[in-house]
């Protein structure tokens, strides 16, 4: 046997998954509180205790652990280390946590940003289905834009903080919005929650835009999936998920263009479906989305049209604990 401890560790959340490198997925995941608010050491205490409860749970004798692969919401450069406390408190800046795990635990760790994470999950669901590829780009929608590029099997991070796709340059418009990274116009100005949240305001500011599009902006941008879905959507909504989907494809045309990726994934919020939606509107949703991205790609050089644009085929919400506990298997073996 060989098991590994998985830990997605997030700003509220830090959730715990056992991993068997010839068994697969062991059990059923753990999902505590992280306290991240009050620093990487209250998490620390909290994964130590959660740890002995998944162990005991699945009758794993703590010895048999071979390493540690965790996850952060931030950028983590080779070290393992928490560059910018993008998505987690400003106390984890600077903290080496892959060190933190590794001494508490007195085994080997492995530290991943969480989409990296994620998409080294999806990377080896595909794989098992035959639909994996050797260069694959992915772009995790949420509150941001994450990224991540899987070469041959690995996830790309060295020599420094790598892959972070959420920061290409899509929008040279006069309307381009700052980025929470400090540059202007990047593709998670639009293709994300804080991207919808622009697109909305930009609207409200030129005047007559339709009642549901009134308010707060950030309000209405966490009900704009949902409005999207509708049966018969109202144009501003498509409108607002065309330009998401556009910058989305002028980032990856960039990505196939450096890397030559031969296939893009798109995965997260944007993926998600909205409650009461029907089989024809999610999928029209879906089908319309892909077509926007495609839209950027194919208008390029012709060999980019061979590129596969796929949703994420692997939805579960604990992917990033099992994509890091998976990934330290290979690593750390
Ligand atoms: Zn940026």
């Amino acid at each position: 046997m060989s098991i590994y401890l998985g830990i997605d560790i997030g700003a509220s959340t830090v959730k715990l998954g056992l991993f068997d490198s010839d068994k697969g997925v062991i059990g059923d995941r753990l999902d505590n509180p992280s306290r991240a608010s009050q620093g990487p050491d209250a998490t620390i205490n909290v994964i130590k205790t959660a740890a002995q409860d998944i162990f005991k749970t699945n009758n794993i004798n703590p010895q048999d652990l071979k390493g540690i692969g965790a996850c952060c919401p931030t950028p983590i450069d080779p070290s393992g280390m928490c560059v910018y406390p993008t998505n987690i408190d400003h106390s984890w800046q600077g903290v080496n946590v892959k060190q933190k795990l590794s001494d508490s635990f007195n085994l080997p760790a492995l530290l991943l940003n969480d989409g990296d994470a994620a998409a080294y999950r999806e990377h080896t669901v595909r794989e098992a289905q035959n639909q994996a590829s050797n260069s694959m780009a992915q772009f995790i929608t949420g509150t941001g834009l994450g990224g991540a590029l899987i070469i041959n099997g690995q996830v790309i991070s060295a020599p420094g903080v790598a892959a972070e796709l959420g920061h290409i340059l899509t929008d040279t418009s006069d309307n381009a919005d700052l980025c929470g990274c400090g540059a202007t116009g990047c593709v998670e100005t639009r293709a994300s929650l804080l991207g919808l949240r622009n697109m909305v305001k930009h609207r409200q500011a030129k005047g007559n835009v339709p009642e549901q599009l009134q308010g707060d902006p950030m309000e209405v941008a966490k009900i704009l999936r949902e409005l999207g879905q509708a049966d018969d959507p109202l144009q501003d909504v498509t409108d607002i998920w065309h330009e998401y989907f556009t910058n989305l494809g002028r980032a990856a045309r960039t990505v196939l263009n450096i890397v030559g990726c031969d296939l893009i994934v798109i995965s997260g919020g944007a993926q998600e479906r909205r409650n009461n939606a029907s089989d024809h509107s999610y999928e029209r949703f879906k089908t319309d989305a892909i077509g926007w991205i495609r839209h950027e790609i194919d208008h390029s050089f012709p060999h980019l049209k061979n590129t596969r644009v796929e949703w994420s085929i692997d939805t579960l919400p604990d992917s990033a604990a099992y994509g890091a506990a998976q990934y330290a298997s290979i690593m750390l073996a």
